[in-house]
């Protein structure tokens, strides 16, 4: 497709990601698959990002996520001053056909800002959409078009948001169609940020009581690294005490994390993480939240790595209960599925993969929106 696309991914993180990233993870998903068609990608992350685009545009060398979960005063400056950024390129230039936006609120307020003067916007919604009910619930979607990560999400959201919206685009992962890791492992691994709303206090309890060894893999907040967390928390001047996710991991993972058979082994990244994710005997994803996207889900059956979760936000969209995974209503329930994960078939999990969630589907998918969203901006201009 003849297009030059302005992929706005923001200014937290490298694209890709050195470890955790979900967002970024997309975008470094997305982005050859789309060049391979044709588009132009002019990439607006931070600099140290290594995707390799046709042309860059960026105004932080380093991505500014260990700020996230700061006070309101030393956060909310970030992303307005890399939409600064853009805005003035999207100005300078008039060869962009299409911003794809990435960067919750702050994005689309300000490039429908931009009114007619700026390029059509096709904003992808990543997150719980119950997350901001000020702005998504009153944002006018005829300006800036709107797109979901899956259907439960869509249906969660305030009804001017889900109607204006153009449907979903299921995430994908690169990983769908690698080489099984051969030699697995006994334990299970929960993948992602350290955070409440992930569950790693109810995986570590149900692993500790049923004697199954279980491995979490991400960062605390802004700390990647176990004896950088154990530096902080020996230190109660330490600022990272006021962080919602370090107080989370202190107050109700730590006691069950002895090394042995609950381990916390920090971010992994690159190959040590496929490794790592795909020897194990499965996924576990105990949800206190509607996950929308759930990036991490797909990765698993793509490694061929069986899912067992609670039954909550997408999950029940990307896994069949019983073919790729067990879905459990109550913690309990979850318990006494454990013990059948095995009858879950790894080679079935990657087939799944590779049939529903490959990168070249999902730009399909992307280009039918592109499409879609260019076209009516020019009839509504003509
Ligand atoms: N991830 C990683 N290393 C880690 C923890 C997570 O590379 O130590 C990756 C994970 O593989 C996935 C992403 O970070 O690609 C998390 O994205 P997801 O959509 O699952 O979660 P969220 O965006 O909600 O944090």
């Amino acid at each position: 497709m003849n297009l030059t696309v302005l992929m706005n991914s923001g200014p937290w993180l490298a694209v890709p990601p050195a470890g955790y990233g979900g967002i970024e993870n997309v975008v470094a998903t997305l982005v050859p698959e789309l060049r391979s068609r044709g588009v132009r990608v002019v990439l607006a992350a931070v600099g140290d990002s290594t995707l390799e685009v046709d042309e860059r545009v960026e105004i932080y060398p380093e991505g500014r996520f260990p700020l996230l979960q700061r006070p309101y005063n030393q956060v909310m400056g970030v992303p307005h001053a890399h939409l600064a950024k853009v805005v003035a390129e999207l100005r300078r230039r008039r060869d962009i056909d299409l911003v794809h936006d990435h960067v919750e609120v702050v994005g689309p307020a300000v490039l429908s800002a931009l009114g007619d003067e700026g390029p059509p916007v096709l904003h992808t919604l990543h997150w719980d959409l119950g997350k901001h009910p000020h702005f998504y619930g009153a944002f006018p979607g005829d300006r800036i078009r709107t797109n979901g990560v899956s259907r439960s999400q869509l249906e969660r959201a305030p009804a001017a948001l889900r109607d204006s919206a153009l449907g979903f685009v299921h995430l994908a992962t690169p990983l769908a169609g690698c080489a099984p890791v051969m030699d697995k492992g006994e334990y299970l691994v929960v993948m992602g940020r350290i955070c409440h709303l992930k569950g790693q206090h109810v995986a570590a309890r149900l692993c500790q009581k049923l004697g199954i060894p279980l491995v979490l893999a991400g960062p605390v907040g802004p700390v990647d690294d176990p004896d950088e967390l154990a530096a902080v928390l020996d230190d109660p001047d330490d600022p990272h005490h006021a962080n919602p996710d370090v107080r989370y991991y202190a107050g109700s993972v730590a006691r069950y994390v002895d090394g042995d058979m609950v381990r916390w082994v920090g971010s992994v990244t690159g190959e040590e993480r496929d490794r790592l994710y795909g020897a194990a005997r499965a996924a576990l994803f105990p949800l206190q939240w509607d996950e929308p996207g759930g990036t991490a889900v797909v990765e698993a059956l793509a490694l061929g790595v069986p899912v067992a979760g609670l039954r909550r936000g997408v999950l029940p969209e990307i896994v069949e209960h019983g073919r790729t995974g067990l879905l459990a209503d109550t913690e309990e329930e979850l318990a006494e599925l454990l013990g059948r994960i095995d009858q879950i078939d790894p080679e079935e999990c990657r087939s799944v993969a590779r049939e529903r969630f490959t990168p070249g589907a999902m730009a399909e998918r992307y280009l039918e929106l592109y499409q879609e969203v260019t076209s009516t901006r020019r009839r509504d201009r003509s």
